[in-house]
C-alpha cells in the first residue's frame, strides 16, 4: 500500500477513505462481510496477471502449473466444506453462477419457478429486468400472508400447476430454515430439477449450523462474500458427476472468458478458514448475535417479518411505526449504521421505497462483537427510529456507534495515509 500511495495518491485516497469508513461505521448489511487479511493478501497478488481459461491440468493457456495447483486447492476444499463431489470456483460472482446453471439446465422459452423479488427471492430468480426473467418463463412462489414463512404445500400445488422444468430455493432475505427435503419431493413429483442458491447462508451451511442442501439438490450455487466471508465471487456445487461437466462448460466457455485467479486463490484461502473450528465458532456467534438483536428490537416493539429469524438476517416491517423502508435507511445512515431497505411480502410501497428495513450480523460479528454489543445495537436504532427528528438522539446515537467501533478496531495492521 505504501507503493500505491507513492505512485498513485488520487486512488490511495480513495482506498484510504473506503477503509475508514468500514471502520467507523456499523455495518448491517445481511450480505456483507469483512475477509481475512489473508484474503485481502491472495486477491491483490500477481495471480492476476495470469491467462488461465479451462481447467486445472487442460488449459488454453501455457505458464498454467502454479495456477493449477492454486484453483484445484480451491476446488478440494469446496468438496470437503460443503460434502460435494464436484465444484467450480470460476464463476465471477453469484449472478454469474446462477446464469452458468440455466444455460446448462434450460432452453429459452422454458419454465422455472422462483421465489417473488418482493418477498425475499434474488433478482437471479426471474425478475423481469434480468436475463432470468427475460428468457425464462417464471412462475413465482411467495411466503405464506399468514406466516410470512414457506409454504410447502402451496409451493407444490403451484408446481403441479405450472410444471417448471427447474425450481430454485435460496434467498436474499428469508430469515427462516429451509427445508431442502421437501423442496426436492416436490421436484421429483413434477419431473424438474432443484437448485439451491444459498449465497446467503453458505457460511452456516459449511458449519452445520444450517441444513446441507447438497445431499437433495441436482446443483448448489453460492456467492463466497456473504457469511462464508471469502473475496466476491461464485460457486457452483453438485454431487452429479454428468450434470458437474456441463456446469464447468457452461462457465467456461459458455459464460465467462479467463477466470479470475487472484480471486480464486482468495476463495482457497477463505474455504481453508471455514474449514477450521475457529469459523465453526463464528457462524454460532452469527446466528446468537442475530437473534439478540432480533429479541431486542421485539422488546423496544418492533414487527420483524416471521416474527423472528433462524439465521444471520432480520427484516424489520416498518409499517407498524408508520416509516418507510427508505426514510429509515437515511436514519440509519446520518448515525453511521449501513442498512439496507428492503420491501416485505406483500409490500404496498415500490422497490425504491419499500416498507422493511434488512439487517445481518455476519460483519460485525467478524469484528467480536457479542450479545451485549448487539443488545446495544438494537437499542442505537430503536432510539433513532423511534425519535426521528430529535437531532440531540441522533447526536447521541453516532457517539454510542463510534463508541463500540472504537472498542472493535477493524484492520489494525493496514494503513493508508496519503501525505496531504
Ligand atoms: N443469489 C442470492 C440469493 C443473493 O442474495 C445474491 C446477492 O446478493 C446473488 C445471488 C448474487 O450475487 P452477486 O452479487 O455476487 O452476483
Amino acid at each position: 500500500l505504501d507503493f500505491l500511495i507513492q505512485t498513485d495518491p488520487a486512488v490511495a485516497e480513495c482506498l484510504g477513505e473506503e477503509l475508514q469508513r468500514q471502520r467507523d461505521h456499523l455495518e448491517l448489511i445481511a450480505s456483507e462481510n469483512f475477509t481475512s487479511a489473508a484474503v485481502l493478501a491472495a486477491q491483490g497478488s500477481v495471480l492476476t496477471n495470469k491467462y488461465a481459461e479451462g481447467l486445472p491440468g487442460k488449459r488454453y493457456y501455457g505458464g498454467c502449473e502454479f495456477i493449477d495447483k492454486v484453483e484445484q486447492l480451491a476446488i478440494d476444499r469446496a468438496k470437503e466444506l460443503f460434502g460435494a463431489a464436484h465444484a467450480n470456483v470460476q464463476p465471477h460472482s453469484g449472478a454469474q453462477a446462477n446464469f452458468a446453471v440455466f444455460l446448462s439446465l434450460l432452453e429459452p422459452g422454458d419454465t422455472f419457478m422462483g421465489m417473488d423479488l418482493s418477498h425475499g427471492g434474488h433478482l437471479t430468480h426471474g425478475s423481469p429486468v434480468n436475463v432470468s426473467g427475460k428468457w425464462f418463463k417464471v412462475c413465482h412462489y411467495g411466503v405464506s400472508p399468514e406466516t410470512e414463512q414457506l409454504n410447502y404445500e402451496k409451493i407444490r400445488e403451484q408446481a403441479l400447476k405450472d410444471r417448471p422444468k427447474l425450481i430454485v430455493c435460496g434467498y436474499s432475505a428469508y430469515p427462516r430454515i429451509i427445508d431442502f427435503e421437501k423442496f426436492r419431493s416436490i421436484a421429483d413429483e413434477v419431473g424438474a430439477y432443484l437448485m439451491a442458491d444459498i449465497a446467503h447462508i453458505a457460511g452456516l451451511v459449511a458449519t452445520g449450523h444450517h441444513p446441507n442442501p447438497i445431499p437433495h439438490c441436482h446443483v448448489v450455487t453460492t456467492t463466497t462474500h456473504k457469511t462464508l466471508r471469502g473475496p466476491r465471487g461464485g460457486l457452483i456445487l453438485t454431487n452429479d458427476a454428468e450434470l458437474g461437466k456441463k456446469f464447468d462448460k457452461a462457465v467456461f466457455p459458455g459464460t465467462q472468458g479467463g477466470p479470475l485467479e487472484h480471486v480464486i486463490a482468495g476463495k482457497a484461502v477463505a474455504f481453508g478458514e471455514a474449514l477450521k473450528p475457529e469459523f465453526k465458532e463464528y457462524s454460532a456467534h452469527v446466528i446468537e448475535n442475530a437473534k439478540a438483536l432480533a429479541t431486542h428490537l421485539q422488546k423496544r416493539g418492533f414487527k420483524l417479518v416471521s416474527d423472528g429469524t433462524d439465521n444471520h438476517l432480520m427484516l424489520v416491517d416498518l409499517r407498524s411505526i408508520g416509516m418507510t423502508g427508505k426514510r429509515a435507511d437515511q436514519l440509519m445512515s446520518g448515525v453511521n449504521i449501513t442498512t439496507n431497505k428492503n420491501t416485505v411480502p406483500f409490500d404496498p410501497e415500490s422497490p425504491f421505497v419499500t416498507s422493511g428495513l434488512r439487517l445481518g450480523s455476519p460483519a460485525m460479528t467478524t469484528r467480536g462483537m457479542g450479545q451485549p454489543e448487539f443488545t446495544e445495537i438494537a437499542d442505537i436504532i430503536a432510539d433513532r427510529l423511534l425519535n426521528p427528528e430529535d437531532e440531540t438522539v441522533a447526536a447521541e446515537c453516532r457517539r454510542r456507534v463510534a463508541e463500540l467501533c472504537d472498542r472493535f478496531p477493524l484492520y489494525p495492521h493496514l494503513n493508508i495515509r496519503v501525505p496531504t
